[in-house]
């Protein structure tokens, strides 16, 4: 006789509903600006940021990829933080200001890990990736190096989960006020033509590219 005998079997949607509806609300709260520059904006395409500032609602991107990625993320970002305790900030918010042209624009960013090693701050971001051979890729690099500049240090790390297992690279840098303006002026749309390949506008974008290697 089995031992289930007895019992029901049936579809739920108990957890996987408050599961996705967490992850919605954490999108939501990155809601942009027009005077607000996320450290992300700074390194990717600069048109991804002027349509998506006309059309949130194109920017919600609920592949599984993505979800298994959040999850995964979170899941380190939490096994950091119990090894290194109080010294190290989760998802902490970041912001500085650069003047260009009499404007104030504000950039903001949350490494997703800061590390506090006597005094200095260390920000450690987290990639989920596909292979090895190009790492670390130069947009996750240039990620980081906004995130040294906001903090006002010159090392951070970026840690790589992928299908075979980990990877880490330490970043150092020197940027300064002039290399962020740099990248706030710099218009090359896109920045890399792999970006259009995934990119949520690309079905009526002028600048699309086709060619994509990545
Ligand atoms: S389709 Fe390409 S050029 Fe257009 S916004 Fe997206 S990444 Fe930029």
């Amino acid at each position: 006789m089995s031992l289930l005998g007895g019992v029901t079997k049936k579809p739920s949607s108990f957890i996987i509903d408050k599961l996705f509806k967490k992850i919605i609300e954490e999108k939501r709260e990155h809601e942009r600006k027009e005077d607000t520059y996320w450290v992300s904006d700074l390194v990717m395409c600069p048109q991804k940021r002027v349509y998506s500032l006309s059309f949130p609602e194109l920017t919600f991107n609920l592949n599984i990829n993505t979800i298994t990625g959040t999850i995964l993320h979170e899941g380190l970002e939490k096994m950091i933080k119990d090894i290194f305790g109080d010294q190290a900030l989760v998802e902490e918010e970041v912001e500085k200001t650069v003047t260009i042209d009499n404007r104030t624009i504000r950039i903001t960013g949350r490494p997703d890990v800061i590390i506090i090693d006597n005094n200095e701050k260390i920000p450690i971001e987290i990639k989920t990736v596909n292979g090895y051979s190009e790492l670390p890729f130069e947009h996750h690099a240039e990620q980081l190096k906004v995130y040294l500049w906001l903090l006002g240090v010159r090392r951070g790390y970026l840690l790589y989960k992928l299908p075979e297992g980990f990877a880490e690279f330490v970043i150092e840098a020197n940027v300064t006020d002039d290399d962020i303006i740099k990248y706030i002026k710099d218009g090359k749309k896109p920045r890399y033509d792999w970006e259009c390949k995934y990119c949520p506008f690309a079905t009526f974008c002028p600048y699309r590219v086709k060619t994509s290697k990545k």
